[in-house]
């Protein structure tokens, strides 16, 4: 049993989905609201392998090849652009240029295209880009994003077609546990027995452990984001390159898992699996997504939605103290916040509209890193949360893992020990 339909119980359930007979042992995931209004559906849903860690570098390659390699093998459309992330150095002091250069050095070992440019790479990659030339940046070619919306209900039909049972408007009011271990959940259609139960509950995680007697420093913020109009001069080819047009399997009258004569591809097969081979040339967009952690900045372009989006990486997000009563407006600060870091680095988008900006929520932890994993002390209790910002980034490797504990194989999506939720117990 999974509890909660954001983009890591899906993929949670699409995970184990594949290793059960749906019969005899079905995945089931219950959502309070509708799949697509979870907070993952806001998301920049950016892909960078860019991480101080092997370990979340490792589970962020990880999940980029299963993204590109989804769509090219299933033609189910995740948005996915591989318009490249160029990560600039944190400032132009020797420190800050050694540091980068150690990172990517660390992450070429473990397999990672990333390359150091200098300055006049970094302004080839960024028309206009406004750095100086002491300036270096990492370069991850194949990295990009998707669309949040369009990855979670893509990921959300494969999943069903695995024989997950995905129900929706169905929220788990209680976990019932008995003698130390999970026995069922209590939800407003009534009690279901299970003996594992995996709270991937993003924002509310933290409250449903503690009814169970399980405190876990979890915080919930909130997060703003930019939008301005994009200059995307070839918005229908980058549609077309980005996302495919596809035939729904009930009109081609296909069943069960998307079958290759269902789609109705631009470009057909061979276009598709080139287009997501890690050999093929970056979709060109406007620039990269270019992330700034010296002014603390990111901006993504989305020629899908005609914009580009900006938003901070790194601190300064607002602490909420409940994801069902929080003031979901931006301020005037932040628009002008985004606009002058944005113009600072792109002074181009000075010309271009403002198009209103939104809020998501999502949760951190101390240390800035999930909490995956068995809870000890309540046999059966797993939990999947506080990914600090990074749920797109890894929620392929997590869904393996989780799946991989659930049927008590070895885990090797991620490492265990590392991202326990014991460390906090
Ligand atoms: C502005 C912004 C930008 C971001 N940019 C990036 C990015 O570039 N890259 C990246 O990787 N990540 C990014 N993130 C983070 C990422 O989008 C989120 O952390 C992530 O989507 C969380 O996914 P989740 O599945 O853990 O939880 P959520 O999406 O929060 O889903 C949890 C679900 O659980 C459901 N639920 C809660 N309680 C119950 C219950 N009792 N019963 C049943 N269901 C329940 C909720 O309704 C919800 O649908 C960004 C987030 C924001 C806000």
């Amino acid at each position: 049993m999974i509890v909660g339909g954001g983009v890591v119980g899906i993929s949670i359930a699409l995970h184990a989905a594949r290793r059960t007979d749906p019969l005899s042992e079905p995945v089931m995931l219950l959502e309070r609201d509708v799949i697509g209004n979870s907070p993952s559906s806001c998301s920049a849903a950016v892909l960078g392998q860019f991480y101080g860690s092997t370990q979340a570098s490792g589970m962020a390659r990880d999940s980029l090849r299963y993204y590109a390699g989804l769509e090219g093998k299933t033609g189910r459309s995740l948005g996915f652009l591989r318009s490249g992330v160029l990560t600039l150095a944190k400032g132009s002091s020797e420190k800050a240029r050694q540091r980068l250069r150690e990172l990517v050095e660390m992450q070429d070992s473990i397999g990672i295209r990333v390359e150091c440019a200098d300055s006049e790479q970094i302004r080839e990659l960024c028309p206009g880009i406004q750095i100086s030339d002491e300036e270096i940046a990492a370069w991850e070619p194949t990295a990009g994003c998707l669309d949040p919306q369009l990855a979670v209900e893509s990921l959300t039909a494969l999943a069903r077609n695995r024989g997950a049972v995905i129900r929706e408007g169905n929220p788990v009011e209680k976990i019932l546990v008995e003698g130390g271990r999970v026995v069922g959940i209590e939800s407003d259609d009534g009690r279901i027995d299970c003996d594992q139960v995996v709270v991937a509950a993003g924002p509310w995680t933290r409250s449903i452990l503690e009814e169970l007697g399980v405190s876990l420093p979890i915080e919930c913020v909130l997060a703003e984001h930019y939008y301005i109009g994009s200059q995307e001069e070839h918005q229908e080819e980058v549609r077309k390159q980005g996302v495919l047009s596809i035939a729904s399997p009930e009109a081609s009258g296909a069943t069960g898992w998307y079958s290759r004569e269902s789609l109705n591809l631009e470009g057909g097969e061979t276009a598709l699996e080139e287009r997501h081979s890690e050999e093929a040339a970056p979709i060109k967009t406007a620039h990269p997504v270019l992330t700034d952690p010296k002014t603390g900045f990111y901006v993504r372009c989305d020629p899908l939605q005609s914009r580009v989006s900006v938003g901070r990486r790194g601190g300064d997000f607002i602490p909420i103290s409940s994801p069902d009563d929080y003031d979901p407006n931006v301020g005037p600060a932040f628009s002008a916040w985004a606009r002058a870091v944005l113009e600072s680095r792109l002074p181009h988008y000075a010309e271009q509209p403002d198009l209103g900006a939104e809020t998501g929520l999502f949760t951190r932890t101390p240390d800035n890193q999930p909490l995956l994993g068995k809870v000890e002390g309540v046999e059966g209790l797993y939990i999947a949360c506080g990914f600090s910002g990074h749920s797109f980034t890894m929620a392929p490797s997590v869904g393996e893992g989780i799946a991989q504990m659930l049927m008590g194989e070895p885990v090797s999506a991620f490492d265990e020990e590392f991202y326990s939720p014991q460390r906090y117990l």
